[in-house]
């Protein structure tokens, strides 16, 4: 029997295997693909802790963006402060490099192995598993076992810890573009309702192109193909498209028995941009050290690995709140609102507060001003009073902000 099992070879599974591994335990590593990193579905955006923070060496770096720009449905353009560095990094080598680290501390690592049932029985965890084209079944047995397996997968349900509340459809390829070498954002009903699309440089020729929505992912990507900011500088799309689902909120519970989940399985996303590197990597180091201490003599304790949860969501739980209730107060927004938020977004009030706040991996403190200032409030119950659920969503917020603005004052 292994000491872990770890379920995804995803950045956090393979972080974590690598952590626990270098400390001496016995770890396998479950990837349901035949190699590591592919297919890529992430825009690989992260700002300066990710590489100050964790074993990541900065040679993976492909661009660091040094503008954004924000595009209104009726194509107002505003030039957000680029005052944070932030870089683009390449991902598929990001998720090769994380494997390898984690085999080379001693993680055995079983591609084409997809799990299928999990189970804990007298403080064993039992998976199975389908390996190569399901033309063999397979049986893991560990004394904890980790869920990294992104936002789709059912086990985290089976486990009896469940995922994320709510979530957003995306689509996104790789094409080779001319005169674009920043982060681009779009607006509009018609491209991304309830959230945002996006084109970002990776290098001169080359740009990952893509849309974040709450529905008809799809149309809305085709749509974004055609606007007329981007489709003159696209020269050509050079990968299928890839659909993913980002989650928005964490999962009801993170830990049961020696079962725990981490990454995108647990929610550990910024609600705000979908990011989930940085917070996933960080849950990773504070669920090693958990399941390193908790180990004894008499096996892992139950009790001790329980502390998990509160330890990560002591660093991310009210960011993770915060992000949820932006989505959910702009889930519904119009174009004519979107066009005042960005006119708000460009009066210097805001552009100040953005100057002074804003934190690539830390939000909640930006969104909280934000949400303070006036003209923001009077936008907001504009909408309110246009939806029943935007009224609940106003009454929650008013009583959120009273609670949380005095602790980051
Ligand atoms: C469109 C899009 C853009 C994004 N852009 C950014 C960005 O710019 N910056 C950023 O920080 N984050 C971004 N993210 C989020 C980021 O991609 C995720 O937070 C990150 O991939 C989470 O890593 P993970 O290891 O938890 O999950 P994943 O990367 O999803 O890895 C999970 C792994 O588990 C495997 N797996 C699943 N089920 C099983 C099973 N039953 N058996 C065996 N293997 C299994 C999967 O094959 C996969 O390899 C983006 C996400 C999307 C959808």
């Amino acid at each position: 029997m292994t000491d872990i099992l770890v379920v995804g070879g995803g950045p956090i599974g393979c972080y974590t295997a690598y952590l626990l591994a270098r400390a001496g335990l016995s770890v396998d590593i479950l990837e349901e693909h035949h190699r590591i990193g592919k297919p890529d579905h992430c825009t690989g955006i992260v700002g300066k802790n990710l590489f100050t923070d964790f074993d990541v060496p900065e040679s993976l770096i492909h661009n660091r963006i040094k503008e954004f720009k924000v595009y209104s449905p009726s194509g107002i353009e505003l030039l957000l402060p680029a005052h944070i560095e932030v870089f683009a990094l390449d991902r598929p080598s990001l998720d090769l490099y994380l494997a390898t680290l984690a085999q080379g501390a001693g993680a055995r690592l079983h591609l084409e192995t997809c799990a299928k049932n999990i189970s804990e029985d007298s403080g064993v965890v039992t998976v199975t598993a389908n390996q190569k084209d399901n033309k063999r079944k397979i049986k893991f047995c560990s004394k904890v076992a980790v869920l990294a397996t992104g936002a789709l997968s059912k086990l985290p349900y089976q486990a009896g810890l469940g995922r994320s509340p709510d979530s957003l459809g995306s689509v996104q390829v790789e094409a080779e573009v001319k005169d674009l070498n920043g982060a681009e954002i779009f607006l509009g009903r018609d491209i991304a309702p309830g959230s945002f699309a996006y084109a970002v440089g990776l290098d001169e020729h080359t740009a990952k192109i893509g849309v974040i929505s709450r529905g008809r992912s799809r149309q809305c990507f085709e749509n974004l193909l055609e606007h007329p900011r981007l489709k003159p500088r696209i020269i050509d799309i050079l990968t299928e498209p890839q659909a993913r689902r980002m989650p928005l909120g964490h999962a009801p519970s993170t830990v049961k028995g020696h079962i725990l989940s981490v990454g995108d399985a647990a929610g550990q996303v910024k609600s705000t941009t979908g990011g989930g590197l940085y917070y996933g990597l960080k849950c990773a180091t504070l669920l090693a050290e958990t399941i390193i201490d908790s180990g004894g003599p008499q096996g892992f304790s139950k009790t001790r690995l329980a502390g998990y949860e509160k330890k990560w969501k002591r660093h991310f739980g009210k960011e993770i709140f915060w992000g949820k209730m932006v989505r959910d107060i702009f889930s519904d927004i119009n174009d004519d609102q979107l066009e005042r938020l960005v006119s708000l977004l460009n009066s210097s009030e805001l552009k100040n507060i953005v100057n002074n706040t804003a934190d690539y991996d830390s939000h909640q403190r930006l969104i909280i001003k934000v949400l303070s200032v006036p003209g923001m409030k009077s936008l907001l119950w504009d909408m309110a009073r246009e939806s029943l659920n935007h009224k609940n969503i106003m009454k929650r917020l008013g009583q959120h902000l009273r609670k949380d603005t005095e602790e980051i004052d």
